[in-house]
């Protein structure tokens, strides 16, 4: 099994802070996956899986450990049903299934996430989330293997089983359309003239409230380009925080309570946060 020691946040995030963890630890397959959590739930070490890291704000604080499925990567295509592992790349499956003229997961090009992230958060936009083409989830529930059906792992708005229960996603199966007409680039386009993809961050900082759009809100109490040292509130979405320079998580959090009381005093709404804080 890999392991880094030391390993530089911003290598393993979307956001690129600034800091250290003490170990990322790459297993090769479920056997060293199982083998290390009995080792780190024995030693009482702390752990938490990584995919892309591309919804955390990890913090040198940070005492415990991570662990990336990046080895978890097989991807097999058999008529219209996809299987893929949890540490596969979200973009690169949307690419693969295009040019099989499967349709469906096209809204998803441009998340930088993996599978796993994916399901865990039930990414979405443009009107659809991953849970749409979602057929069964098999993963490790303690030291046993499940496989469960889209029904039981409870999809809600940015919701799963998986931020519930202690549970690791190992690998996924989509059942999508065929269609002639696949396309996928509108939805980078979308993108790229909406969102700050110049500078690093991990997408929409906080959820919608029910009837509300969180960006409008920051962007309403006058916070655009507000900045705590280089984390800033983005000019282009303001529900996006972007690390112009060598912010730290501290930074991060710093800025995300300062939006949260603005536009609490300001509305009386409470924005909750889509990122995960790891301190
Ligand atoms: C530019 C940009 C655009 C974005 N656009 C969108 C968007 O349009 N819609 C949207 O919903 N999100 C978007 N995001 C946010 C982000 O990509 C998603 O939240 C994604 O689901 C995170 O996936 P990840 O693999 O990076 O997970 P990570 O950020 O590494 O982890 C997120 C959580 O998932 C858990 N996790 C990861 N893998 C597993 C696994 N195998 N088993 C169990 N738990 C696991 C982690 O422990 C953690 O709790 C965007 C982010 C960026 C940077």
């Amino acid at each position: 099994m890999e392991i880094i020691n030391k390993a530089k946040i911003r290598e393993y995030t979307t956001y690129k802070l600034d800091g250290e963890i003490k170990k990322i630890y790459i297993p090769e397959d479920v056997l060293e996956l199982k083998k290390l959590i009995l080792k780190l739930k024995k030693d009482n070490i702390k752990y938490k899986i990584i995919g892309n890291g591309s919804n955390m704000i990890i913090s040198s604080k940070y005492d415990g450990v991570l662990i990336k499925l990046s080895k978890f990567d097989k991807l097999d295509i058999k008529d219209n049903i996809v299987k893929v592992g949890s540490g596969y790349s979200l973009s690169k499956l949307v690419l693969k299934c295009v040019k099989e003229n499967l349709s469906g997961l096209e809204f998803a090009y441009g998340i930088p996430a993996t599978i796993g992230g994916a399901i865990y958060q039930n990414v979405g936009a443009y009107g659809y989330s991953i849970d749409d083409f979602i057929k069964y989830v098999t993963l490790l529930d303690g030291n046993e293997i499940k496989t469960l059906s889209k029904d039981e792992l409870n999809f809600g708005y940015r919701d799963s089983i998986f931020k519930h229960k202690n549970l690791i996603c190992l690998e996924a199966t989509f059942e999508l359309k065929y269609s002639n007409d696949v396309s996928y680039k509108k939805y980078m386009e979308e993108r790229r003239l909406k969102q700050p993809l110049e500078y690093p961050s991990a997408g929409s900082v906080f959820l919608n409230p029910i009837g509300y759009s969180a960006g409008k809100l920051i962007e309403e109490a006058g916070l655009k380009g507000f900045r705590v040292n280089d984390a800033m509130v983005s000019y282009k979405h303001a529900n996006f925080i972007v690390n112009v320079g060598r912010a730290r998580a501290e930074d991060v959090i710093k800025l995300i309570r300062i939006i949260q009381d603005k536009v609490q005093a300001d509305t009386g709404i409470y924005l909750e946060t889509e990122q995960e804080y790891l301190g």
